[in-house]
């Protein structure tokens, strides 16, 4: 059992690298990244620590059926971990650039909202769905 989450999880975090590291055809990964997977999953880690777990924009957990329900925002390996969210759409995925964030606030931010503007975003989504638990 505990084997198994393991194995489930490293996948689940590979998928994050994956993302991050195909972005465009590799040129939107800086080569830190692209080039020592374990760089990205040493920042990922560091950055989980200092971010508590939680999503940088609406504080909640990377864990969407905690404030989402069982159904909510699930899509194939999404929705289960913070995911890397570039502050600068013009910036690279490098260790400057990015910060974790939830799957819903990372699709909503999208290249459409800046990083000072969906920090206000984000606390609103924070709050409703604070209120609703
Ligand atoms: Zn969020």
């Amino acid at each position: 059992m505990h084997c198994r989450q393991g194995r489930e999880n490293r996948r689940r975090l590979y998928s994050v690298y994956r993302r991050v590291k195909n972005s465009k055809g590799e040129e939107m990964c800086c080569e830190e990244w692209r080039r020592n997977p374990d760089r990205f999953y040493t920042w990922y880690a560091d950055r989980v620590k200092e971010q508590n777990g939680l999503c940088e924009y609406c504080h909640l957990s990377g864990d969407t059926t905690d404030n989402y329900g069982s159904k909510g925002f699930r899509k194939s390996r999404r929705g289960f971990n913070l995911e890397v969210d570039r502050k600068y759409a013009k910036g690279l995925y490098s260790p400057d650039n990015c910060v974790l964030a939830c799957y819903p606030c990372n699709n909503a931010k999208s290249d459409v909202f800046s990083y000072e503007e969906f920090l206000k975003i984000g606390e609103a989504i924070g709050k409703a769905k604070g209120k609703l638990k």
